[in-house]
């Protein structure tokens, strides 16, 4: 009989948005006449700037045209996009990446799953608990993350990165040696965000070990806070031991278009083994790399004027996010993050189980956000909402708590 791969039958139940969807679904369903608000699920709403879109719209009619079409493009990504990120997204804020150590990709999260077949089955690695679940799932799907112990939540493989409040949530130096360490910053879900001295902690201590540092800056571009930094190479050190991860998705919308991309520096290397050849390598034989229209659209992104479009749904996503926080401090809740990202981060009543609130929140007013249980066990008693929405319900949201709190 066919065996199937046990690493993937090990993972337990849903991924946790199929499940919220599936919830809220069944909700709707049986109450067709409600209007259900959602602040759950991490989606942009506000459309593609114009002149991504115009990009977009001249590439396709190009590939229409005998001297425009393009087929398979190159491996890592056309060089007009890598170059276009390495003036935009680095130089111009003072940090030096070549377009030749960056690789589009569909995606961050298809970057944050796939980076593991770099590295060997036996490295033990480290994840903030909460997370964003792609790094738990994934390393569970690679075979680093042992078993499931029911009791506690947790991997018995993988090393917790326990975050608290009483820290801010930023996770502390683990006392055992990780190999692999996933950071988010700004991060999903807490909201919060690493200053440069707390980041370079982490650097100095992946260079001391040898372990790799895999930054997923999917939403830098909420950061406002001077003392946050962009880029990890922004900090000293990071070229030596940091692989980045970004996206187009939350800083240009193109969560339905697919655009992401990843940094290997040059100077990395294991054993002697540059791993930028080695993702090269990996990357030519399973990826044939993003459309011509995508990376024509991302590239639009990169522009000045781009950018300045880009901003301004930033900015209206961030207009939510105060909104929230002053919104969520009247309520009397305790709530993180919404400063340098686009997630709240919040203490439930009492601290009620995070399911049981979702519940609460569906049933009673109509209102979706995502249990922080589904993070991890760390956030249990906590639930996170998203500035994503439209302002209007944003403020209808507010006033949807305030009908169950008071
Ligand atoms: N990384 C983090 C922390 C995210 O929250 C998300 C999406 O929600 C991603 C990566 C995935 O981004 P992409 O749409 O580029 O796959």
């Amino acid at each position: 009989m066919v065996k199937l791969n046990s690493d993937l039958v090990n993972l337990s139940g849903n991924y946790l948005f199929s499940e919220i969807g599936h919830r809220v679904q069944a909700y709707k369903a049986a109450h067709p006449e409600k209007r259900v608000i959602s602040l759950g699920i991490g989606d942009v709403t506000r459309p593609l700037p114009p002149v991504v879109t115009e990009a977009m719209a001249k590439a396709a009619r190009e590939m229409g045209e005998p001297g425009g079409f393009h087929g398979y493009g190159p491996d890592q990504g056309y060089s007009f996009l890598r170059q276009a990120i390495a003036q935009a997204h680095y130089r111009d804020r003072g940090v030096e990446v070549s377009p030749e150590e960056i690789f589009i990709s569909d995606g961050a999260k298809t970057d944050c799953g796939a980076i593991g077949e770099l590295f060997g089955r036996e490295n033990r690695v480290a994840i903030c608990n909460p997370a964003y679940s792609v790094y738990v799932d994934t390393s569970v799907m690679a075979g680093r993350a042992g078993g499931y112990d029911e009791k506690t939540g947790r991997w018995t493989d993988l090393i917790p990165l326990d975050c608290h409040a009483e820290t801010g949530f930023l996770p502390q130096i683990p006392s055992q040696k990780a190999d692999l360490i996933y950071l988010c910053s700004p991060c999903n879900p807490t909201g919060v965000a690493f200053d440069r001295e707390n980041l370079a902690k982490w650097v100095d201590y992946a260079n001391e070990n040898g372990s790799i540092i895999l930054f997923d800056g999917a939403y830098e571009a909420f950061i406002t806070s001077p003392e946050v930094p962009r880029s990890i190479y922004e900090i000293p050190g990071a070229g030596t031991c940091a692989i980045e991860l970004r996206s187009f998705s939350k800083t240009a919308g193109f969560t339905g278009v697919r655009c992401g991309y990843t940094v290997i520096p040059q100077a990395l290397k294991r054993g002697g083994v540059s791993l930028i050849d080695l993702w090269r390598r990996r990357q030519a034989t399973k990826s044939n790399g993003v459309s011509y229209i995508t990376q024509r659209g991302a590239e639009a992104a990169c522009t000045p004027l781009g950018q300045a479009q880009l901003k301004t749904n930033i900015a209206y996503y961030q207009r939510n996010a105060t909104a929230l926080k002053a919104g969520l401090t009247d309520l009397g809740l305790r709530a993180y993050g919404g400063v340098d990202a686009p997630y709240l981060w919040v203490e439930t009543p009492h601290r009620t189980p995070s399911w049981d609130f979702f519940t609460r929140l569906l049933e009673g007013p109509g209102l979706v956000v995502t249990p922080g249980a589904g993070f991890g066990p760390g956030g249990e008693g906590y639930i996170r909402l998203t500035a994503f929405g439209s302002h209007e319900d944003t403020l209808e949201a507010l006033e949807r708590l305030k009908e169950v709190l008071s």
